[in-house]
């Protein structure tokens, strides 16, 4: 099937309140315009370079979305156009986020990563670290950052209750978090579900899914 043709058929399945971010990470800019073409808007990254420089080439009505793990000294390379950052698990980050912001007069929208899976290698934050983050003085001085809500990963295991346990686990946080409502923090985003698992995602209360691989094909 054609690039197209996928993303019609995931389109397809999704309901209205879910956005579909296409995971472009490794393809080249002509797949990327492929799946523009076809009326895909919302492109996910994983390298902050890469990102850059395929935002530099292509239209200027894309949401760029940072997905991987960021680091520090990289965000201002992406702090003039970035739309949302998915991967912030830590304070400290969401500083460099804001300061950079700030240079650009923006205001950049990220996502807490919440670590949910039983694995070790997977990077987050517990649902104490960001509760604690949300309501300190520090956090309401941020004016330039808005957290729009979580993400996060499952364990890579073809166990589905084991990844429904991790989906309803996000969910609860989430669920959790919301009362701490404020200037800077607005949840209405939760960042789960990949190729393997979006459907189950969406069934335990995803309302972002990022998909790469059943859109583009298999990476190398
Ligand atoms: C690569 C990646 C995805 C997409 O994975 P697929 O299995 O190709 O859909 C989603 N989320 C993150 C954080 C990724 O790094």
């Amino acid at each position: 099937m054609s690039i197209k043709q996928n993303l019609n058929h995931i389109k397809s399945t999704l309901p209205k309140h879910v956005t579909l971010v296409a995971v472009s990470k490794t393809k080249p800019v002509n797949y990327l315009m492929e799946a523009y073409n076809a009326g895909q808007r919302v492109f996910g990254e994983n390298k902050i370079q890469e990102m850059a420089e395929k935002h530099d080439v292509m239209p200027k009505d894309i949401e760029w979305h940072m997905i991987g793990h960021v680091q520090s000294n990289k965000v201002k390379y992406m702090a003039s156009f970035v739309k949302l950052i998915h991967g912030v698990d830590n304070f400290k980050l969401l500083e460099e986020i804001n300061k950079q912001a700030k240079k650009h007069d923006r205001v950049i929208d990220c996502l807490l990563q919440i670590k949910i899976a039983e694995e070790d290698s997977k990077f987050g934050m517990t649902t104490m670290e960001a509760f604690n983050i949300l309501k300190s003085e520090a956090f309401s001085q941020l004016k330039n950052i808005q957290v729009v809500g979580v993400m996060g990963m499952a364990t890579f295991t073809e166990d589905e209750n084991q990844i429904k346990k991790e989906f309803t686990l996000l969910k609860t946080t989430f669920d959790d978090l919301k009362s701490h409502e404020s200037f800077n923090f607005k949840p209405e985003t939760i960042s789960m579900g990949m190729s393997g698992d979006y459907a189950l995602a969406i069934d335990c209360g995803s309302t972002m899914i990022r998909v790469g691989s059943s859109i583009f094909g298999e990476r190398k």
